[in-house]
């Protein structure tokens, strides 16, 4: 949970406590009696193919920064989470792509995400690095820089993506991200 301290309606003191009917602790303002809550984000994230490619990203912001993944981000308000997934394509590989279907979902608790993520097509071929990446590069299974993915989330739902296409079949799933061992 985030540390809060100031009521973001009036701008007193919140106290951390569980309000009466509730059972979780919450930031409460006893002035105007505001409660803060805090809930998972989801992510939206596509898997672009072209021509048996995927389209990756090299971050060019933390975390990660440097290393590979999928366009993926925060969902925003007012949008689908399709819609989601296709703008974070174009703004991270500055990519036109068509949502062929859901994926599948990752459920991340430990940091309370959800990743919901698309498989795409790109419409023309044509992407160049978005503001937030350094490069982009299409990659066939072999050529996936694997010791340089930014995130074990993207590296399972590739490695299933690869496995699920030899199949000839996608059907959209859960999975559940634990926390890396140290
Ligand atoms: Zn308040």
């Amino acid at each position: 949970m985030i540390e809060i301290n100031y009521c973001i309606q009036c701008g007193a003191g919140v106290e951390l406590r569980v309000p009466a009917g509730d059972n979780m602790p919450r930031h409460v303002c006893d002035a105007c009696g505001t409660i803060q809550y805090q809930n998972p984000k989801i992510v939206a994230g596509c898997i672009p193919e072209w021509q048996g490619r995927i389209l990756l990203c090299k971050r060019a912001i933390e975390p990660r920064y440097g290393l590979w993944t999928i366009p993926a981000g925060f969902m925003e308000n007012r949008e689908t989470v399709e819609q989601a997934a296709a703008r974070e394509t174009d703004e991270e590989a500055m990519a036109r792509v068509e949502i062929a279907g859901l994926y599948g979902v990752y459920n991340i608790p430990h940091i309370s995400q959800v990743y919901m993520i698309f498989r795409g097509d790109l419409v023309d071929g044509e992407f160049a690095p978005g503001p937030e990446s350094l490069e982009t590069a299409l990659y066939s299974e072999e050529e996936i820089p694997w010791e340089e993915m930014a995130f074990p989330v993207v590296v399972r739902a590739l490695q299933r993506y690869f496995e699920d296409r030899r199949r000839g079949m996608f059907e959209p799933f859960i999975d559940e991200i634990q926390p890396m061992k140290r």
